[in-house]
């Protein structure tokens, strides 16, 4: 997160000589030192220059869109600044791009103002002509308003930081695929040229075999390495420690196939498992608890999704797990969702600390697996799944409310979240299901659906967010608008 920078463009002319643009300099850099130092910026935030020309802006465009650090750029306009001038290189522009409509001062002083201060100080004028070249050109971009020094305006950009960071992760990120798509099920599927087109993903394929192969290379070792590690992050309630090990072997075999690849999510499936003893679950698990993304049964998106997530809240701590619905608690007035998985739900989200064991796997035909069992935390959260319509891509959110599982499930050996969707469980469901949303999503604790949509709109695909005003009718009569305009663009 702290590799990347962005650049602040602040766009002025030459018509109001120099003592105003020296001025509007200062004021900008002092900004950008001020914000940084606010603490709610994830990455640096880098005044850039003061553009009065065509050229200048041409060119400093040009530079943010071939430096691989900078992940976007923060304009805003302190005095006017004519937007023809903007043309040219917001036509080149490749980057995240974020507006800031704010001003220098907090208040208009009462007794100072006269015209100089007004013409120094006309962000309310400057960012109106400067917001509309990027209507009518059609960008995608953030529109943020507020005082700078203002927290919450301050969280709003580190927020979009962190969308756009999801949007560099995203262009650079390979997924390793071992075995196919679960036979017959069609939501995990997707056209991976298209995904690779809008997304940037390159996901392929690897045997199993290769594999089994570095599992049987991984040395006792390395195991005894990664046994203590899982001894310190969680109990051993276990005295199958043959069937750990096997997890730690596992675990340090796909990680040696993605690291060499440059990977940084993968997909397997319980069909596919030739020369292996055990579906990985731990290893699974401690996988993603170190940023790897992951899908079960095949399935790539919400693997790079999970990676995406994981990328883009580096650093907080309330934690994003590969996640899948499974059974509801429809007790009238007390419904809740519970989301499990066979074995691979990520120990970020996890309450306590998570405790490993050893059970019979009821699918598939392996040996029993180890994998990590705990709570999931209480808090506010969102369930993110991308579908492919056919011909695009569909991003769809929910907000959910977690909270401490209502029951103890003490013959369930997974782990588990209870939650209840937005805007109550019955008509999140009925939402849910109408979008296509997939049984297999990204629960995230760190991101919020403004964020999701940031992402989406930067990656040029659709976005449904169902919330605690979604109702079926609305939602229906959107799905069918977009549909119709997706066809169109
Ligand atoms: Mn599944």
């Amino acid at each position: 997160m702290k590799n990347y920078e962005f650049w602040f463009v602040v766009g002025s002319q030459f018509l109001y000589g120099s003592e105003v643009l020296e001025t509007v300099a200062a004021r900008a850099a002092e900004m950008a030192d001020r914000m940084n130092a606010g603490g709610n910026l994830p990455c640096k935030m880098i005044y850039k220059v003061t553009v009065k020309t065509s050229e200048e802006i041409l060119n400093v465009i040009r530079e943010a869109n071939y430096d691989n650090r900078c992940a976007g750029i923060i304009t805003w306009c302190h005095t006017f600044s004519p937007s023809k001038m903007w043309l040219n290189g917001l036509t080149f522009l490749q980057k995240p791009y974020c507006h800031l409509a704010t001003q220098y001062n907090v208040e208009i002083p009462d007794e100072e103002i006269d015209m100089d201060f007004m013409n120094l100080n006309q962000a309310a004028h400057g960012d109106r002509e400067h917001g509309f070249i990027a209507a009518r050109l059609r960008m995608p971009r953030k529109v943020i308003a507020g005082h700078w020094q203002d927290n919450a305006f301050q969280k709003r950009l580190g927020d979009w930081m962190r969308a756009a960071v999801g949007v560099a992760v995203s262009r650079n990120l390979k997924v390793m695929r071992f075995g196919d798509n679960m036979r017959e099920v069609a939501v995990t599927e997707g056209d991976k040229v298209e995904a690779q087109r809008k997304l940037g993903w390159q996901v392929n394929t690897w045997p199993v075999g290769t594999l089994v192969e570095y599992m049987n290379a991984v040395t006792e070792d390395e195991i005894d390495a990664l046994m203590n590690t899982y001894e310190t992050e969680y109990e051993l309630e276990t005295s199958d420690i043959e069937a750990v090990r096997y997890q730690a072997r596992a675990e340090t075999g796909i990680k040696r196939m993605m690291d060499e690849e440059g990977c940084k999510a993968f997909s397997n499936t319980f069909q596919d498992l030739y020369g292996m003893r055990q579906l990985p679950g731990l290893a699974t698990q401690h996988l993603m608890a170190q940023g790897y993304g992951y899908g079960g049964e095949g399935d790539w998106k919400v693997s790079a999704m999970t990676a995406v997530i994981k990328a883009m809240s580096q650093g907080l701590t309330g934690g994003t797990s590969f996640m899948e619905d499974y059974t509801y608690h429809l007790e009238a007035g007390n419904e809740y969702s519970l989301g499990a998985h066979m074995l691979e739900v990520c120990p970020s989200i996890a309450a306590s600390k998570p405790s490993i064991q050893v059970h019979h796997l009821g699918i598939g035909d392996r040996e029993a697996p180890a994998r990590l069992v705990f709570e999931g935390r209480a808090g506010k959260a969102v369930v993110v799944s991308l579908v492919d319509m056919g011909g695009r891509l569909r991003l769809i959110c929910q907000d959910i409310e977690c909270i401490e599982p209502t029951m103890k499930m003490p013959n369930l050996p997974v782990a588990r979240v209870m939650w209840k969707p937005k805007p109550n469980l019955i008509t999140g469901i009925e939402c849910w299901i109408q979008a296509g949303g997939a049984h297999h999503t990204v629960l995230s604790y760190d991101v919020t659906a403004e964020q999701m949509r940031d992402w989406a709109r930067m990656m040029d695909i659709e976005f449904v967010h169902i919330n605690e005003d979604t109702t079926p009718e609305k939602l229906e009569e959107e799905l069918f608008l977009k549909d119709l305009a997706w066809k169109l663009k």
